[in-house]
C-alpha cells in the first residue's frame, strides 16, 4: 500500500474543498476502497473522511417519498420501518448484499460508487482498461462467467456489482450532488451510470470533486415490490443475476410493471422491453416469458456466461409470478 494523508472533514462543504486538490478522494465505509488502495488499484495521495459529516438521516420527503442521507449506513437504511414497509424491493436488495458487518459499515453513497468484481480489474498483471485505459481487456475471451450479457463494448464487458442501485433504479430514485462550487443538482439514476463504450474507466456522469449528499426517493409505487439475487451460494455473494420488480395486476390482467436487472450490464438495467411487453397483458406465465425474451432479445452471451441469458429469463419470470400472485 502506499504512503497517503488523511482527514477528517467537518462539513459537506469543506469536504468537496478538500477533495478538489490533486490526487484525493473520498472515503465513506472504506469496504471497498481499502480493499482496491492495498491492491494498488486504487492510489489516491490523499483521503478525505466523509463518514461522520451529518448525511446519515433517513428523513420524509413533502410528495411521500423520502430523502436518504448519503452516509446512512446499508444496514440502516434496510432497517428502517419506512423503508421496509413503502419500498421492500430496497430493503430487500440491501439485505441480500455482502455480509452483516459490511453492511453496517457500507455506506449509501459508497455502494452506488463501488467499484466491478471483474477478476481481471483486481490483477494488476492483466491487461484490463477500465483500470489501466488502453490495457486491453482480459476478460474478452478470458474466463468471463460473471460478465455482462447487455449493453457491453470491445472494451469492456464488466457488471456493476450493487444490488442496492438495482432497487433504486425501479423506484426511479434520484442522486444529490455537491459540487466544489457549492452547487447542488440532482441526477435520475437511470442517467447517473454511464455504459463502458471505450472510456469503461469512466462509470457515472459525476464530475471531478462532486460528492454524493443523498438520494431521493419518490413516493413509492403502486403494486407488489420484489427483490430476487441469483447466485452461487446463499448469502455473502454478488449477484449472477439480479432481477428487481414492481407490479400491479387489476382483473387478471398487468396493469403497471416496472423492471431493472442486476449482474447484466455495467449498469443497473431497466427493462423498458420487459415492461411494454407485460403491461395490459394476462398475468400469465406465457406473458412473463414474452417479456423474458423481450428483455434479453439483445443480450449477448461472451461464452462462460452464456448461461446468464436464460438465467435472466427465468429469474424475471419466477418474480413476476411471485409479485402477481402477492398483489
Ligand atoms: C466481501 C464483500 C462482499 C460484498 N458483497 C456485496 C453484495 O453482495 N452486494 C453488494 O451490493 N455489495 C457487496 N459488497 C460491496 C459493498 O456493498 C461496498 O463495498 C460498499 O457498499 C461500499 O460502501 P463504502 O461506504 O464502504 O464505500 P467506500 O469503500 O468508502 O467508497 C467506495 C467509493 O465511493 C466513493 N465515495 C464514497 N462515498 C461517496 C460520496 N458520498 N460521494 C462521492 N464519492 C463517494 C469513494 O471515493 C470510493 O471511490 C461486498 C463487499 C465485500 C468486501
Ligand atoms: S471486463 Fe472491464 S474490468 Fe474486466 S478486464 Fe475487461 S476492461 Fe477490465
Amino acid at each position: 500500500m502506499r504512503s497517503f494523508t488523511y482527514e477528517r472533514a467537518t462539513d459537506a462543504q469543506a469536504a468537496v474543498a478538500a477533495v478538489s486538490r490533486a490526487g484525493a478522494k473520498f472515503i465513506s465505509g472504506g469496504t471497498n476502497l481499502l480493499d482496491l488502495m492495498k491492491l494498488d488499484i486504487e492510489k489516491p495521495s490523499h483521503l478525505v473522511d466523509i463518514s461522520r459529516l451529518p448525511l446519515r438521516d433517513i428523513e420524509e420527503l413533502p410528495d411521500g417519498g423520502l430523502r436518504i442521507g448519503a452516509q446512512a449506513a446499508n444496514s440502516d437504511v434496510a432497517a428502517d420501518a419506512r423503508v421496509r414497509t413503502r419500498y421492500p424491493v430496497l430493503s430487500e436488495a440491501l439485505v441480500a448484499g455482502a455480509s452483516g458487518q459490511l453492511r453496517n459499515k457500507a455506506s449509501t453513497g459508497g455502494n452506488l460508487l463501488q467499484r466491478t468484481r471483474c477478476p481481471y480489474f483486481y490483477d494488476t498483471a492483466a491487461g484490463c482498461n477500465k483500470r489501466d485505459p488502453g490495457s486491453g481487456c482480459s476478460a474478452t475471451g478470458g474466463f468471463n462467467r460473471i460478465h455482462a450479457v447487455l449493453g457491453a463494448s470491445d472494451s469492456c464487458i464488466a457488471t456493476h456489482p450493487s444490488d442496492m442501485a438495482v432497487a433504486m433504479t425501479v423506484l426511479e430514485a434520484e442522486i444529490e450532488l455537491l459540487g466544489a462550487d457549492g452547487s447542488v443538482r440532482r441526477v435520475g439514476i437511470a442517467d447517473f451510470y454511464r455504459l463502458p463504450g471505450d472510456t469503461p474507466h469512466i462509470e457515472t456522469v459525476l464530475r471531478p470533486g462532486e460528492m454524493i449528499t443523498s438520494v431521493l426517493l419518490p413516493a413509492p409505487p403502486t403494486g407488489r415490490q420484489i427483490y430476487r439475487k441469483v447466485r452461487d451460494r446463499a448469502s455473502y455473494e454478488f449477484a449472477l443475476v439480479s432481477v428487481a420488480a414492481v407490479v400491479s395486476t387489476d382483473q387478471g390482467a398487468v396493469s403497471e410493471a416496472r423492471v431493472a436487472f442486476g449482474g447484466v450490464a455495467h449498469k443497473p438495467w431497466r427493462s423498458i422491453e420487459a415492461e411494454t411487453a407485460l403491461t395490459g397483458r394476462p398475468a400469465t406465465m406465457a406473458t412473463y416469458r414474452a417479456a423474458a425474451e423481450a428483455a434479453m432479445r439483445d443480450a449477448v452471451g461472451q461464452g462462460h456466461n452464456d448461461f446468464k441469458i436464460e438465467l435472466a429469463k427465468r429469474t424475471l419470470c419466477r418474480t413476476l409470478a411471485h409479485a402477481a400472485q402477492a398483489s
